[in-house]
Order: structure tokens, then sequence, then C-alpha cells
């Protein structure tokens, strides 16, 4: 390919990638892919400047107005960032600058360190709010940063958007700009109702605030969670204003306008790379997506000075976060099998580098999953990995799928055992019919049962287990207890010091609490707080073996499915016979004397636990409430009784103030357990 041709081909794709993203809110690729093109488009340019042409895509912002909205010509336009990959790019950046502001004097010694007002990078959409004599008369998308798209009658249903300021004496005009943004729990309850609804759920939360915001009908934009934090100022008319940008922020939340709490002004660029490594470890708990943050020179006349170039101002660049979406290869998928016999897909990718860690499998959750993505092996497909959260695929490049693949088979026998494969009653979840005839459920009952939150059977890890079912050594649950020294031994890789470590192991853990056997037991749908909630009231084993589905379903938390769940795993003889052959080997636990827990401030009440926890695991937070008689969710609403509050907490804290919610801190927490005496782990 020679040069001319490398330049068109590059310029089409981002063309191309530009429509799908700004046009029509659905991007084609991820963005690090964008970039990426974008990056080698520069290169080029630099190095043959002579093909520069005022229509590139680097010399632009954003993409064409819609036309069903009616134009906006910006005043000033509105520009996008530059953009700093990595620490040395950000350090470039500060160079930079202080090369250009350098003048004789003291500053310009060793120690000019410049000024910078530091923002988190907000993943929305830019606006531009027109507010004459304090009365909002439009609002504008950024558009192609030249004319934009008139959105005032969405905007106006945006809440936290004053449509008047607060101030006595209004300027005769003032342009204010920022983004309008979809927070994490709205975005992620919106995308629930496209599935539930059938339609194509939005790729993050920045296409969903543009596909929300650029609606014909602001009823829809009215429906959906937008909000907006404002971050500059454009034309005005009537008032001086600050010489800073920190000090304009001041000035704009004065009159009303809802400015990100995070900003924050520091003195050079180390203290800029410190600032986004603050905000990188707060990302998590924070109600909106951010892809980074911005250093903006703070004074504005050295920002006069600076100026802009084409699509950017040289006073400001956004600097980025590892990205969190990839693309990569599916190699192939593989059906795993559970414990309750579920049928779970995992795509074999070929290894990428996905936020901050190489991702080489992803979940694909179900068969159902794999059709609405139409995922077949060897596309080229999407890779989301946020936080700690399990990686997914959450779509496939489609103009990158090679030729004569296949939709996916799901396997109508299972992987393992060659049973049939049913779908259970909600048509979502395919499961092996084969119980605990099928050696992957065998085995993962087992990984189950001695896990830590049930019996507890330190020693006994995953491969081992394999091991020992693979050997023909233990068969069921029940024959963990009757395991030799000799047989243990004598298997690969087990000293004879492991080999006995294991047998006390396996011997402490004969006593427990009925609570937690019956959750090592693996009944489907019998979770720790259903459990503990079994334990409480029915007392004994048999009072559980021989429970009615009224008398289940009397209780909180069981409804008819859990209830007939527990009745059929009660009937079946050869599940009597496990625990018989448990109980005989001399697995017990305390009887529970009373039945009655003394009034507290914990039993029957619902718990959020929210933020960094410093005195408790998460883990152990909620088996303590939970064993008191508490039921801990994930989710605040207004059946919430108490939220409890970590370090940094995130939406959940400001959804429990919205409702007015108790929220409570650790110390207060612990106050309430210690002053409930009851304990269901002692049952
Ligand atoms: P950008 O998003 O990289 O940066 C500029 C924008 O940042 C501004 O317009 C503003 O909306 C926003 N912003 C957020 N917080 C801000 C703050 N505190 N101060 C100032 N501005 C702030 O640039 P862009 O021009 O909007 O978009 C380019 C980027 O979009 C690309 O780098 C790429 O990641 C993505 N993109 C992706 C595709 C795709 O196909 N996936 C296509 C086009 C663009």
């Amino acid at each position: 390919m020679n040069i001319s041709e490398q330049f068109e081909q590059l310029r089409q794709s981002l063309r191309k990638y530009d429509h799908h993203y700004y046009v029509l809110d659905d991007p084609l690729v991820p963005d690090a892919e964008y970039d990426r093109v974008f990056r080698q488009l520069l290169a080029l340019e630099e190095q043959y400047p002579q093909y520069l042409t005022p229509d590139s895509p680097t010399q632009r912002v954003g993409g064409k107005p819609l036309s069903h909205f009616e134009s906006v010509q910006h005043e000033m336009p509105m520009l996008s960032l530059a953009n700093a990959m990595d620490e040395d790019e950000a350090r470039d950046f500060d160079r930079r600058i202080r090369q250009k502001l350098e003048k004789p004097g003291p500053e310009n010694q060793a120690g000019f360190l410049v000024e910078y007002n530091v923002e988190p990078k907000l993943d929305g959409l830019a606006i531009s709010l027109l507010y004459k004599q304090g009365v909002l008369v439009r609002a504008a998308t950024r558009g192609d940063g030249q004319t934009g798209e008139d959105v005032t009658q969405n905007v106006r249903t945006i809440d936290s958007i004053p449509l008047r300021l607060l101030s006595d004496n209004p300027p005769e005009l003032l342009e204010v700009r920022g983004e309008v943004y979809m927070p994490k729990a709205g975005f992620e309850e919106l995308n629930r109702k496209q599935k539930n609804e059938g339609k194509k759920p939005f790729a993050n939360p920045r296409n969903a605030a543009a596909g929300s915001l650029r609606q014909l009908d602001p009823a829809i934009s009215a429906s959906r969670p937008l909000d907006m934090f404002c971050y500059a100022v454009g034309k005005v008319d009537g008032i001086d204003l600050p010489d800073s940008q920190s000090g304009r922020l001041a000035a704009l939340k004065k009159i009303g306008l809802r400015i990100c709490p995070e900003s924050d002004v520091v003195q050079g660029i180390d203290a800029c790379l410190a600032y986004m490594q603050d905000i990188g470890n707060k990302r998590a708990t924070l109600a909106y997506e951010i892809d980074g943050v911005v250093y903006k020179v703070n004074s504005i006349k050295q920002q006069q000075t600076l100026g802009f170039v084409s699509r950017a101002p040289r006073w400001a660049i956004a600097h980025k976060f590892p990205a969190q979406e990839e693309m990569t290869v599916l190699e192939a998928i593989d059906v795993q099998v559970g414990r309750t016999g579920a049928l779970t897909p995992v795509a074999r990718l070929k290894p990428v580098f996905v936020g901050g860690v190489t991702v080489n499998n992803a979940s694909l959750h179900n068969a159902a999953e794999i059709k609405r993505l139409d995922v077949r092996v060897g596309d080229t497909v999407i890779v989301h990995r946020a936080g700690d959260v399990i990686p997914k695929v959450t779509g496939v490049v489609l103009d990158r799928r090679p030729e004569n693949t296949l939709a996916f088979d799901f396997p109508a026998i299972c992987p393992v055992c060659g049973s049939d494969v049913v779908v259970d009653e909600g048509g979502v979840i395919e499961r092996c019919s084969g119980g605990l005839f099928c050696d992957a459920q065998r085995k993962q009952s087992i990984k189950h049962f001695v896990s830590r939150n049930a019996m507890d059977i330190d020693g006994l890890g995953d491969k081992l287990v394999d091991l020992l079912v693979d050997k023909g050594l233990i068969h069921d649950v029940g024959d963990i207890y009757g395991l030799q020294f000799e047989a243990l031994q004598n298997l690969e890789r087990m000293a004879e010091k492991s080999a006995n470590n294991l047998l006390k192991a396996i011997e402490k853990s004969k006593q427990t609490s009925l609570a937690r056997f019956l959750y090592a037991l693996g009944i489907p749908q019998v979770g720790e707080t259903t459990a503990g909630i079994l334990a409480n009231h029915f007392r004994t084993l048999e009072n559980i073996e021989s429970a009615s589905s009224e008398e289940l379903q009397s209780l909180e938390d069981i409804g008819p499915i859990v209830a007939q769940d527990v009745m059929v795993f009660f009937k079946q003889s050869h599940n009597l016979e496990v625990i018989r052959k448990l109980v005989n080997a001399g697995v017990h636990w305390p009887a529970i004397e009373k039945l009655e827990q003394p009034d507290s401030e914990i039993k029957g009440k619902i718990f959020v636990l929210t933020g960094t926890l410093r005195l408790f695991t998460r883990n152990d937070a909620k088996r303590a409430l939970q064993a008191k008689g508490a039921k801990v969710t994930g989710n605040v609403s207004a059946k919430t009784d108490y939220v409890v509050v970590g370090d940094n907490p995130g939406s959940k804290a400001d959804k429990a103030v919205k409702l007015g919610i108790a929220i409570i801190d650790e110390e207060r927490l612990q106050q309430m357990l210690a002053n409930t005496d009851f304990n269901a782990e002692d049952v």
C-alpha cells in the first residue's frame, strides 16, 4: 500500500467509526481501537505533512449534527481535548507548557511548577447551556464543534440543571459548558429494561447519555436518569469572571450550577499524576463513569498565552485510564457444568490486556446471550473488564467477521456426562439433567461442601477434589469423612504432613452449625441467608426434612420456588442417604435452645454495605448480620433499613440520603452486633 492509500484507509476507518459513535450513538469498535487508529493517522500526518488536509478526522471535532434537530451555531467553538495515554505523555504535555510559558525571571528556575486545575474526565457528552438574564434559553450539543443540535426541550427535563440561575443580578448572557452523563446505577437499570423489552442495550453510559438526550420526544429523555456537571464558561456578556479555572468553577457553583466535587488545584505535573492515582482508586465507588482525568492550566491568562490547535486547547490534556474495553479474537467457546448442573459457556480468548490485566477467558452467561450477541468462534469480540468484575464479552465487531463462521450450536447433551440438557422454567438456564451421576456436578458439589463458608475444610482445594473423584476415592460428600491416611499418602504430590493436616481439618469440620450444614448441602436456591433462616426457625434437621410447603413459605424470604426446591431435595433418597452418612460419620451441631430471639435492632432488618470497610471484611460483616437474623442486600431501596457506610462510599450512600434511610458507620454496626447476643452460629 502506498502512502496515499494508507492515509485514505485510516481516514475512511475513522470517518466510519465517528459516524457510528457520534451520529448513531452505537460504536463499532472499542475506544481503545479508535484511539490507536487516530494516533496512527496523527503519526503519519506528522511524517508526511504534505498529505494533511483540513477535513482530516485529526483536524475536526466529533460528528455531524443530526438533521432532525434545529442546528445551533456555536459562537465560540466547542473543542475536544488532546489525550495522554501514559505518564510520559502527560509529562511531555507539562514540558511543552513550561517551555511556552517560559519567561526570564525567578519562576523560570528549575522549580517552576505550573498550577493546574485537575478534574475527572466525565464520560458523557458535552453540552452548552445558554442563560440570558439568568434564564435558560437554549441547550445545544457539541456536534462538530462549530454546529451543534438544539436539545433545549430535552435538557429542560434534567432536574439538576437550573432553569433560572441563583442570582439577584444575573449577567446579560452566560454560556456554560459541561458534561451530561448517566449515573452508573441508572445506566444498569436502563440496560436491564432495554434487554427485558427485547431492545438493544447501550454499549456504555456515554452512548446511553447521548442517545437519551438526542431523542425527538422529550418524554423519553425525561424518563432517563441524566445529570450534568459544568466545567467551563463559553461566551459571556455583562460580568467579569474570575481569572482562574478554579475560580470560575466556584463562581458557577455559587449561581446554582452543579460542579464535580472531585476537582482540585495542584502545583506541577507530579501532583497531577498523584491526583490521577487517587481518583483511580476511587473510580469504582464514584456514582458516575469517568475515563480519565483532565489537567487544565489554572490561570486564564496563561491559557490565553498558550492558545489552541485545530481541535483542542493547548492548555489542557485528558490523561486517560487504561482501557476497560478492548477487542480480541474468540478462539473457542467451552461449556462448563456447575454444581447445580447449570451450563455456562466460557469464551476462550486470544490474550488481551484490558482493565489493567491480561484476560484469557470471559463469561458468555448462557445460550440466550450467545444468541443475542450472535457471537461465533473466529469473531473479533469486544471484551469489557472493570474493577474486579469478571470479564464479559459485550459485542462482536461484525465487519471483522471472517468468512465461513458458524452460529454456535449450544450442546443438547452435557459435555461431561452425556445426559440430556434441559432448559429451566425461566427459559434462561440450560442444565445437565444428570444430577450426581454427572462427574462435573459431583465435583462442584464437593467443592462447595468443603468451601470456607460451608464446612470449611482447609487443604481440600479444587485440584485435590478433582483428583479424589477421578481416582474414585470419593463419590459424594459423605465419602470425605471415610478418607484414609494410606489412600491420601499414595496420591501424587501428597506428603505425609499434608495428608495428616488434611485429616485433621476433616475431623475438625465435623463440629459445625445447622445453618452451615444446610448451606453446605448445596440445596438449589439455599444460600447462606436462607440456610440461617431455616435453621433458626425449624431448629432441627428433622423438622426441616418434614416441613410442608406452607410452613416453609411462611418464612420471610422463602417463596414457592425455594420451598419447592427444599422439599424436592429432602425427598430424594440419595440425598437422605448422604445426610445419614455424614451424621453417622460424626458431623454434628449444637442444639438450638431458644426459638425466639430477644428484640433486636438487627433481626428482620435489611442492611446494605457500601464503601471500604476497615473493621470487618465485607464477607464477615455480612455473615455476622445474617447470623443475627438480618438480610443483607446489594441494592438500596425503600425497603432498606440501614446502609452501612465505609470509606469512599458510592452511589448507594447517595441513594440512601435521597430515600431518607438510616446511614450508620462501622463503629455503630459493631455496637449493634455486640448488643444482640443471639447468634445463629451457635445454633
Ligand atoms: P474526548 O472524549 O477524548 O475528550 C473531550 C471531551 O471530554 C469534551 O468534549 C468533553 O465532552 C469531555 N470532558 C469530560 N470531562 C471534562 C472536563 N472535566 N473538562 C473538559 N472536558 C471534559 O474527545 P471527543 O472528541 O469527545 O471524543 C474522542 C474520543 O471519543 C476518542 O478518543 C475515542 O475514545 C472516542 N471515540 C470513539 C469512537 C469509537 O468508535 N469507539 C469513535 C469516535 C470517538
